[in-house]
């Protein structure tokens, strides 16, 4: 049989002849000492996110074996894209295995955010979408925030069974693995082994625990109602938080409009004079104009004016949906899925928030 190679840092079979397929190296990286995937390459050299062909049938293989086996399964969030990053099919697959919900990238909300009511979001929105996890948590993967905790409670929840950790691309998965073998582990090469899972094209890696049971990393999915499936890796920079959100106050009239880049928009549509705050990257560019100018500028400046997306890009984006929301006297957050959300402070107020259709758009209890 011939040896398989396989990626150190993700785990998947290496292969050099198709580049756009999962496990991609070019020949040269096959001579290295330590041979990584180039989305994994990409990933911790440029930051960037590489799409793979992971078709979803390899993805629901993994779950459905989950169902089968004992364990503890983690389930990790991106708390900026909680629908987008959500795992649709989980609860069916997990079978009467205990979940435990961990939201991440904590580091990046602003310092005004209640955390406890957004875990109690999380909480609300898990039940409505059929899952009922254990415990709910906060972590930042990168800044190493939460991460003691997250592990104490995986131990306490697994009661010595394997532990599966799952998520869908770009959510930070990989970033908490490595830094629960920074924290925990030593020789990460001596830690990290990569097993086959039966009936698919994907490795998982298996990271040995003290009694003999393993902490698995599956690998992402790549889910098509996440707004990074429409834009590309320069244009994902832009709408990805990088830092600490700087919330951005909007007194608004009614009949005014606001563009989140080209792949958002806000309308006030009725009300008195009301203040919006608006929670995106501080790098994306949030355009005002009068709600009746709002169509023909899509229209005539998407992909410039309004960026991201970018000219290329702009063409293939689905158009935006409307999505209409009425507000009588309770603060609440109007949440773009992957991109932020606008938190409004007001009494009978219908506003609108647009999306590419298949991007979610809603309304919660203001987070604030
Ligand atoms: P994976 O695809 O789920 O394995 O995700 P990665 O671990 O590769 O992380 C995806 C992106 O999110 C990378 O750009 C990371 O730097 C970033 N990231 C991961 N964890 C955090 C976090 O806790 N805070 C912030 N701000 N960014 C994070």
């Amino acid at each position: 049989e011939e040896s398989k190679v396989i990626c150190a840092g993700c785990g998947v079979s290496i292969q050099s002849e198709s580049k756009n397929d999962l496990g991609y190296a070019p020949p040269s990286a096959l001579k290295r000492d330590v041979i990584i995937c180039q989305r994994c390459f990409r990933l911790t050299h440029y930051n960037e996110v590489q799409d793979v062909s992971l078709t979803d049938d390899d993805f629901l293989k993994i779950l459905n074996g989950l169902g089968q086996k004992k364990a503890l399964i983690v389930k990790i969030v991106d708390i900026f894209d909680f629908t987008g990053s959500w795992l649709p099919g989980l609860h069916r697959f997990v079978g009467g295995n205990d979940v435990l919900l961990v939201g991440n990238k904590v580091d990046l909300l602003p310092k005004s955010l209640n955390h406890n009511r957004l875990i109690n979001w999380m909480k609300k929105s898990s039940k409505d979408l059929g899952l009922k996890p254990l415990d709910v948590l906060l972590m930042s993967a990168e800044k190493a925030i939460g991460i003691e905790t997250v592990a104490s409670e995986i131990d306490r929840l697994r009661n010595g069974r394997d532990v599966y950790i799952v998520g869908c691309t770009n959510v930070g998965k990989s970033t908490f693995i490595n830094q629960m073998i920074k924290t925990f582990g030593g020789d990460t090469e001596q830690l990290i082994t990569t097993s086959h899972f039966p009936g698919t094209t994907l490795d998982m890696i298996d990271i040995p625990l003290d009694d003999g049971s393993a902490l698995y990393d599956t690998p992402g999915i790549i889910n098509h109602h996440q707004m990074a499936h429409h834009i590309d890796k320069q244009e994902l920079k832009v709408i990805t938080p990088k830092k600490e959100i700087k919330p951005m106050v909007f007194q608004l009239n009614e009949e005014q409009t606001l563009f989140f880049g080209g792949l958002g928009r806000f309308d006030f549509v009725r009300g008195e004079r009301t203040s919006f705050t608006c929670y995106f990257s501080n790098e994306l560019n949030i355009h005002r104009t009068k709600r009746e100018k709002a169509d023909d500028l899509y229209k005539n400046h998407l992909g410039e004016l309004l960026t991201p997306p970018g000219a290329e890009d702009k063409d293939s984006l689905p158009p935006l949906e409307k999505h209409t929301f009425r507000i009588k006297d309770k603060k609440v957050d109007i949440v773009f899925s992957g991109l932020g959300w606008v938190t409004v402070n007001g009494t009978n107020i219908e506003v609108e928030g647009y999306a590419p259709k298949g991007v979610q758009v809603m309304i919660r209890e203001s987070l604030i």
